[in-house]
């Protein structure tokens, strides 16, 4: 096994022979479709002049931020500059929590002090990269306990067929048909974008739980009210019997209805602003059990692209992923490829997969995460030889 630094050494490389050859264009683009339901958000409003995107005028090489109250943003910045890297998709806010100071939206977990989120995106643009923001959406990821017990009191939570609120790492999830939770996060949307120059927006998390939910007494009644009917046996009947199918339309629904809720309030604020999302790569799986129908999101609109999270260390099952999520999609340059660089241990089985992206005609990758790379240490070791790409 190569050293880590050699593994850093040979990505440098590898993304820089891409940056020079690739052929492909991403563009973020912007969309007039009508939202196909009216939502509480304004409706959507073109934008004569898009922003402007040069730092990715050509395939997206990125990376996601997971914990980005801990990311020391000169040294990323100027490491991912060196190493041909043009994207950081920084997480900036959870379904309970904001990573940056003094928010009204959501209970900021950092401390009130000099803003390095406003001083990171500044540093980054000067170095060429942009910079997106992520929001993880009913995750409620390192929120405060007494902001959970709060939400869990108002019957705003996510919950599995026992009545029991669903727990990840001890968080909760908002429960995406409560009304209350849709303002929650389109608050910290607006807020987030009106407040920092971002060049883009990430909805990350928008989906439900791999655990089965929501069975929640609003998902219940919402539910009835869609079918025009009582449900006699709850759960049952949407876990086993005769309302399965209808179930998993109205969970598409619901989700559906609140990413385009988001996205046109994101371009309401920044008009030309591009909108993501992070998806599962399998999208029959991700539509059927979370109610991630990303497909249509981009058929309609919703987002400009998506980035899978099309994590494996095998190569045979890259490629298979790869190609089916590029046919997925009915437009071309719309599905970045997701990596999991953390589940390498070799250099080459980076480049491999970097170099399979191109060949299977994706716009551009993306690494999970910066965070892994930095812990390793991989990056900066980068720095030097980096110059001469
Ligand atoms: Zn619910």
């Amino acid at each position: 096994m190569r050293r880590l630094g050699n593994f850093l050494a040979a990505t440098l490389a590898v993304v820089a022979i891409i940056s020079l050859v690739n052929s492909c264009t991403w563009r973020g683009q912007t969309y007039d479709q009508s939202m196909s339901k009216p939502t509480p958000a304004p409706a959507y409003v073109p934008s004569p002049s898009p922003a402007p995107r040069s730092a990715r005028a050509g395939e997206l090489r990125g990376v996601w931020v997971s914990d980005t109250t801990k990311l020391d943003w000169d040294s990323a910045t100027e490491n991912l500059h060196r190493a041909g890297f043009n994207t950081i998709f920084a997480n900036l806010a959870s379904g309970g929590a904001a990573f940056y100071p003094n928010s009204h939206a959501l209970p900021s977990v950092v401390p009130d002090v000099t803003d390095p989120v406003a001083r990171g995106i500044d540093l980054a643009h000067e170095r060429g990269l942009a910079v997106d923001a992520k929001q993880i959406v009913m995750f409620m990821f390192k929120a405060p306990p007494a902001f959970q017990r709060q939400l869990l009191a108002a019957n705003r939570v996510m919950r599995g067929p026992d009545g029991h609120p669903i727990l990840q790492s001890g968080y909760t999830w908002l429960c995406p048909s409560v009304p209350a939770n849709r303002a929650l996060i389109g608050s910290s949307v607006t807020e987030m974008v009106k407040r920092y120059p971002v060049d883009g927006i990430q909805f990350d998390y928008i989906r439900f739980s791999e655990q089965p939910c929501c069975f929640c007494e609003n998902c219940r009644r919402e539910f009835e009210q869609s079918i025009g009917t009582r449900v006699r046996h709850w759960p049952a009947d949407v876990l086993e019997g005769p309302y399965v199918a209808k179930f998993n339309q109205w969970r598409q629904h619901e989700i559906n209805e609140w990413i385009a809720d988001l996205s046109s309030r994101a371009r309401l604020v920044r008009p030309g602003i591009a909108v993501s999302a992070a998806v599962f790569s399998d999208l029959e799986r991700a539509k059927e059990e979370k109610g991630q129908d990303w497909k249509l999101w981009l058929d309609r609109g919703y987002v400009d692209y998506v980035c899978t999270m099309t994590y494996t260390p095998d190569m045979h099952d890259f490629e298979s992923k790869v190609r089916k999520e590029q046919m997925w999609a009915s437009q071309r340059n719309k599905v970045v490829v997701g990596i999991g660089s953390w589940k390498f241990d070799r250099m080459s089985q980076l480049t491999t997969q970097i170099l399979m992206t191109r060949q299977l005609g994706a716009p551009g990758f993306v690494l999970f995460s910066y965070d892994d790379a930095a812990m390793r240490n991989f990056l900066p070791e980068l720095g030097p030889s980096a110059a001469k790409f």
